[in-house]
């Protein structure tokens, strides 16, 4: 009984074709897990089921999946430091990814092949255990001030520090992110222009490095730590704690354009004014992801695309992008945000990488597509990457995400990027933490 030849043949080349697929894969996992042996895997309490694979390969983005062999659950910081210090202290280091919310767009959590440290799973743990707290509000004489654990959700923080009246300066414009995964890339709003992204509010961290060390780092301790974990897409090591100032909150704000749209002309039925609780305010985008999950819009795919434009080159932008490629194509769907920075506002000496005018603005085509036509996003963005290029608009992508090292070099400038690699061979030898990034690893 075989099958009339046409099947048959089409069977034969599926079946090759899994062949090629899962030795190729096998190649892979050989490369990179020669150290993740079964005997290491039940030492560290990892997981290896389907479940905990598939849901560690998945981020916001939907458009990239990379399976890693293992997960962690952890139930404290030193479960992390122990398996950090394995891959460091074995003879083939394996990789290690922390997943904070998985808000990332571009598999930068992921690691194919390596570990995946669930920080949702810590922060659990700790939310069980009335002994345990991951946000503590501490009140010395010249101020109060946060120590928070980078698994915690800025919403979390809000919470607690508002209780006694007062919060950080500088926020998120969605709270349900991780403290350590909007600190190692910048932390942005509306706020940033007049206090700074969320990585100035920081005053002192602890963080296990690529090696295994657990470091405490300030501007004035091992500062080269300190500045390059702020804004350094995981490479250096993992915040386990960071301490945030904190001041006074008021309760209740005016939330309202009539400031900003005078003198200007504007069409009546978009001005709004009401009177809000501070929380409210700041939680304004979550009652939009409640709406969204609900309809079965959140888990979409999301071909994000988030630039820093300098200030002399912001016409040229609206002219080329704006005015050109964005109105000819007519697919924009989904928010796109516009801010001011103000570059005093950033130190330098910290990894994230920004336009070198004193104003630049932050210009956020945040999209939701479908599965089937993701890709004609994904294709404006490039175009719209290509046309300052070829322009000479001097953009850095925030939230970036590059493959190859020429580009990551043209990101960071001849300066930052020597600083880059010096603090990566410095803090992460064997290039460990953060694959997904696509900066020192083909993940
Ligand atoms: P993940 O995506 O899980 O991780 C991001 C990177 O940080 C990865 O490389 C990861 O390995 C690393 N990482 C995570 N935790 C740690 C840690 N503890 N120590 C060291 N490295 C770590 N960004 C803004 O600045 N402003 C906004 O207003 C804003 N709004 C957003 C709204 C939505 C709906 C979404 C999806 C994203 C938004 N972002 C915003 C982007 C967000 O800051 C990034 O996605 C960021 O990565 C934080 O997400 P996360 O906590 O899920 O981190």
């Amino acid at each position: 009984n075989y099958p009339s030849s046409p099947t048959y043949f089409i069977l034969l080349l599926i079946t090759i074709t899994r062949l090629i697929s899962t030795v190729g894969n096998k190649t892979e996992h050989l490369h990179n897990n020669f150290n993740l042996s079964p005997d290491l895997i039940s030492r560290h309490n990892l997981n290896d089921d389907p479940e905990s694979l598939e849901s560690a390969s998945r981020d916001f983005g939907n458009l990239v999946h990379h399976l890693p062999r293992a997960v962690l659950r952890p139930r404290s910081h030193y479960d992390i430091a122990s398996l950090v210090k394995a891959s460091y202290e074995g003879p083939v280091p394996f990789t290690i990814s922390v997943k904070g919310q998985g808000h990332s767009t571009r598999g930068q959590a992921m690691t194919r092949g390596g570990v995946v440290v669930d920080m949702r799973a810590l922060r659990e743990e700790i939310s069980k255990n009335k002994n345990k707290k991951n946000i503590r509000v501490i009140r010395r004489e010249e101020g109060y001030y946060g120590d928070v654990g980078g698994e915690a959700l800025w919403a979390d923080v809000l919470q607690e520090a508002a209780e006694i009246g007062v919060a950080p300066a500088s926020w998120t414009d969605y709270l349900y992110l991780t403290v350590g995964g909007t600190l190692s890339n910048g932390g942005i709003s509306g706020q940033s222009f007049k206090y700074g992204p969320q990585i100035s509010i920081v005053n002192e961290m602890d963080v296990i490095t690529g090696k295994g060390e657990v470091v405490t780092c300030s501007s004035h301790t091992n500062s080269e730590l300190f500045h390059g974990v702020l804004g350094g897409l995981g490479q250096f090591g993992i915040i386990t704690r960071a301490r945030i100032a904190l001041h006074p909150a008021p309760k209740m704000v005016k939330w309202e354009i009539q400031g900003l749209v005078e003198g200007l002309s504007y069409m009546p039925g978009f001005y709004y004014e009401k009177n809000v609780s501070y929380v409210e305010f700041l939680n304004r985008v979550r009652s939009g992801e409640l709406k969204l999950q609900s309809e079965g819009l959140w888990d979409v795919p999301h071909p994000w695309l988030n630039l820093f434009i300098p200030k002399s080159q912001i016409m040229d932008f609206d002219l080329g992008v704006f005015k050109n490629i964005i109105f000819k194509r007519n697919i924009t769907t989904g928010p796109v945000l516009i801010y001011p920075m103000d570059r005093s506002k950033w130190d330098n000496r910290m990894s994230a990488s920004i336009p070198e005018e004193d104003i630049f603005y932050t210009v956020g085509f945040l999209h939701s597509s479908g599965f089937d036509n993701w890709k004609a996003f994904d294709a404006q963005n490039k175009e719209i990457l290509k046309f300052c290029n070829d322009a000479g608009i001097k953009v850095k992508q925030y939230l970036p995400h590059y493959t190859t090292q020429e580009d990551w070099t043209k990101h960071f400038g001849p300066n930052k990027w020597r600083t880059f690699l010096e603090r990566k061979l410095q803090f992460d030898p064997r290039m460990i933490l953060s694959p997904g990034q696509r900066i020192f690893n083909n993940d």
